[in-house]
């Protein structure tokens, strides 16, 4: 290409190709310019920390969106003073403040610092996990930690690949499973040939306290959601084996095909774990690939005492970890983990550019080779990689000892003051329960989405909420372990405050 021919056609538009013109790109100059942004960005951040006293401003999504759709990008802003400014008022602000105690609403767990540097790096080298000439020791970086978290699963030969989020790792597995299914069971392979005719009498299993990606699954995988069959669950909202086993005869009597179980270690309503070796064993009698959905469970690899809560993921085929759940990473980082590393051939697919067919992968790998929907990847493994050098795999683990520790005094808590009607305790950290004003309350569903939509627009604090059985329920998650009973009883206090108001209310 001719340089000379760029720079007089940059010149006719009026604009001197000087350093100054490129200073904003990444490059051997602008090592300067790179420091001082990222430091000014920085401070705002410090800012936010030392500013925001309450977990949200409260801000109506009316009043924030007149702001933002005032923005003109026609007309730069002249620094990054002003630039910071302006993220300020629209965003960092009014952003939801994960780390107060009074943020006890959904997964969202406050972050590690370790993690936090490592994000400076891997934005700003910007490798792709791809392949190893796109990412070099990031390829090896992020084998190693699939091959920890394998082996801290109980996996021998297992392998897998981070991913952005238990969704994504939801869909791989079963995609797996359905592949697996037709490719062992009725030799037919879906990858080159699409649905076998009789993919439509596919079922998959999953609890009725199983997360919604599920579901989504399989309008993806084109099975829609017939394919799935909601298993009753027991007192506390796991899976019953009893029930499973009814469900997979039903299918079986109607003419429909078993091919997967989606267990959940760790439910998104109740934190609690299904019972994992009980479905493992009927799994293994139908001949089902069992995935054990750990998006949230995750965090119980690490601890020493409560590690036994999840014997039994060892006999799944795959596991979902989400590490921005309960590994205190910030988003996204989550993996995808099958116990037989063989299986993930199945979703090979060779481009002449990128990945070819003769290429030796032993001697010059390709993640690209292990992930279905992702090619451009992110380096997330890195913050992991801080982490648990940093920190420790043993300090992690003490967190999530210290969160169950803190759900447990607060469902005792909650069960010893008479306002308030505790459903249901958890194996981790999420605890649903509501305000009564007495035993006799009739209106309780009215009066705690009172308290709930009250909180929130004051910021002082942010709970969740749910629906069983057609009533409503708010819900804590506990996952900072830095919010002590004490917090949690003065959340409580200020809830039983606004239940009072609304019967005066009413
Ligand atoms: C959060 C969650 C998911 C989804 O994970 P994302 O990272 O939000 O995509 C899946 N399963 C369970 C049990 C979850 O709690």
């Amino acid at each position: 290409m001719n340089t000379t021919l760029i720079r007089t056609e940059v010149s006719a538009i009026g604009v001197q190709p000087d350093q100054d013109f490129y200073k904003d790109i990444f490059h051997q100059n602008s090592g300067t310019e790179y420091a001082q942004a990222v430091k000014l960005a920085q401070e705002r951040v410090s800012d936010f920390l030392k500013n925001n006293k309450k977990p949200f401003s409260g801000i109506k999504p009316a009043e924030i969106k007149a702001k933002i759709d005032k923005v003109d990008f026609e007309i730069p802003l002249p620094d990054y003073e002003s630039l910071l400014d302006e993220v300020d008022e629209l965003y960092v602000n009014h952003a939801t403040a994960f780390h107060l105690p009074e943020y006890i609403a959904h997964l969202n767990c406050p972050v590690v610092i370790p993690a936090l540097a490592a994000e400076v790096i891997i934005s700003a080298i910007n490798s792709s996990q791809d392949t190893y000439d796109q990412s070099a020791g990031g390829t090896f970086i992020e084998r190693k930690l699939i091959d920890w978290t394998s082996e801290e699963v109980g996996f021998k030969h297992g392998d897998g690949v981070f991913t952005a989020g238990g969704s994504q790792s939801n869909l791989m597995g079963l995609l797996l499973a359905r592949d697996y299914y037709a490719l062992k069971y009725q030799k037919w392979n879906i990858k080159l040939d699409g649905l076998p005719s009789d993919a439509s009498k596919f079922r998959i299993f999953v609890s009725d306290k199983a997360h919604f990606s599920n579901h989504k699954t399989t309008w993806v995988l084109g099975l829609g959601e017939q394919a799935i069959i909601n298993v009753g669950v027991d007192q506390r909202y796991r899976m019953d084996p009893e029930k499973l086993e009814k469900a997979i005869a039903d299918e079986i009597e109607k003419g429909n095909i078993p091919i997967a179980i989606t267990a959940t270690a760790g439910t998104t309503d109740f934190g609690n774990i299904d019972p994992l070796k009980a479905i493992a064993n009927i799994a293994a009698k139908h001949k089902l690939w069992l995935h054990v959905d750990a998006a949230y469970g995750c965090g119980l690899l690490l601890t020493e005492k409560q590690r036994h809560l999840l014997n039994g993921i060892e006999l799944a085929d795959s596991v979902t970890i989400d590490y921005h759940k309960s590994f205190f990473q910030p988003v996204s980082s989550s993996a995808f983990i099958v116990k037989n590393k063989l299986h993930l051939n199945m979703i090979k697919h060779h481009a002449d550019y990128l990945n070819p067919k003769e290429q030796n992968y032993d001697a010059l790998p390709a993640q690209v080779n292990k992930s279905v929907i992702q090619t451009t990847r992110r380096f997330d493994a890195l913050k992991l990689w801080f982490t648990l050098r940093y920190m420790g795999k043993k300090k992690l683990g003490q967190f999530t000892d210290t969160l169950i520790e803190t759900t447990q005094q607060t469902a005792a808590y909650l069960e010893s003051d008479p306002n308030f009607q505790l459903l249901c305790h958890s194996d981790i950290g999420v605890l649903l329960f509501r305000y009564l004003d007495g035993p006799l309350e009739s209106n309780s569903c009215e009066v705690n989405k009172y308290i709930k939509e009250k909180l929130f627009f004051s910021g002082e604090v942010l709970v969740a909420s749910t629906k069983v059985n057609g009533e409503f329920y708010l819900k804590f998650t506990i996952l900072n372990p830095l919010t002590t009973l004490n917090d949690i009883k003065n959340i409580l206090n200020l809830i039983k405050q606004n239940g009072n108001e609304y019967h005066r209310l009413n």
